[in-house]
């Protein structure tokens, strides 16, 4: 039987150093603050904006949410962002995904300042990832790094397979595992012989958004399983992309959902905004000449 990887209590480890920090900082009279911008009504967007604010709550941070009808035109969310790009008081700017389709989800991302980007969506940010030289790490990916650094596994020379190529998750995950020195293969729709490629992985990070879609005759014996999905299984369970049960027999350590990348991801938007925070804090002392 696999080692779980709980994410939860990985997560509240990595909070409660944050909070250490933020407190800190709050002596030298600088607080982190996060604005979260959600257009529309989106029930899942409106749990996870919510969740995020909590989230700062917890480590001491001044969040704001700006909520905009679902109507917000491309020129007013821009001229939103611009503001919030100018406020001392904000470190970090989010914009809620998925957007209402007439908006331009990569011009409103690209329009984040990048030193106050911490989802690092926007290009400038993916480009420093891919070339190893970067302040924030993608959440979602950065999460997952820290739940296999976790397991004591070395990532260097393993074989690591991702099953998914999305800009958000896929593509930044497989880059961050190259960083490592991983053996890295991205696996997605079209690929042939998934089952082939996946049961030669050391480490496997799942992305697909797929209920049960990752079987365990996909799974190499002792392998490290991550699973990202999230969906909801036919009696409206939350669940991932790995049928638990059966990959729990057989590999080495594995995350549950709910309770595993998920907190994860927004310990590492914590984390972002705090370095968001020191950045500025530090920019703003060097106008002044401050030390
Ligand atoms: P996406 O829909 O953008 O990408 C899904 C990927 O799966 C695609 O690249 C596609 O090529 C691949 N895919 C689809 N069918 C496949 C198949 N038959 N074989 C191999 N690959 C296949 O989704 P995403 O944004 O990358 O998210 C993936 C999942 O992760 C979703 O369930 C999402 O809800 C979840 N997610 C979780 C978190 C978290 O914090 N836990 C964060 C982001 C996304």
């Amino acid at each position: 039987m696999a080692n779980i990887i709980s994410g939860t209590e990985l997560a509240s480890v990595i909070k409660k150093d944050i909070k250490q920090e933020t407190d800190r900082l709050s002596k030298c009279g600088v607080t982190p603050g996060l604005a979260v911008i959600i257009v529309g009504d989106d029930p899942a967007s409106k749990i996870y904006v919510n969740n995020k604010k909590k989230a700062c709550e917890a480590v001491g941070f001044y969040s704001e949410e700006i909520a905009l009808p679902a109507d917000t035109t491309q020129k007013d969310l821009l001229a939103v962002i611009d503001k919030l790009n100018k406020r001392f008081d904000i470190d970090g700017i989010l914009v809620q995904l998925p957007l209402p389709s007439h908006l331009n989800e990569k011009a409103v991302i690209g329009a984040i300042s990048p030193k106050k980007d911490v989802d690092c969506f926007s290009p400038f940010n993916v480009g420093r990832v891919m070339i190893g030289d970067y302040r924030f790490l993608p959440c979602t990916p950065a999460g997952v790094m820290e739940l296999i650094k976790s397991t004591g596994i070395e990532i260097s020379g393993k074989n690591c397979v991702v099953i998914g190529r999305s800009n958000i998750v896929g593509k930044p995950m497989a880059m961050m595992l190259l960083n490592e020195s991983g053996t890295v293969t991205i696996c997605h729709s079209k690929t042939e012989n998934l089952a082939q490629v996946t049961s030669q992985a050391d480490i496997l990070v799942c992305a697909v958004g797929k209920a049960n879609f990752v079987t365990a005759d996909m799974v190499k014996e002792g392998a490290v399983v991550i699973d990202v999905g999230i969906n909801r299984n036919e009696d409206g369970k939350l669940c991932g992309d790995v049928d638990f049960e059966a990959v729990a027999e057989k590999a080495g350590y594995i995350t549950p959902v709910p309770g595993g990348v998920g907190p994860m991801t927004i310990a590492m938007l914590m984390k972002n905004t705090l370095t968001a925070a020191k950045l500025n804090a530090s920019a703003a002392m060097k106008k002044t000449g401050k030390k």
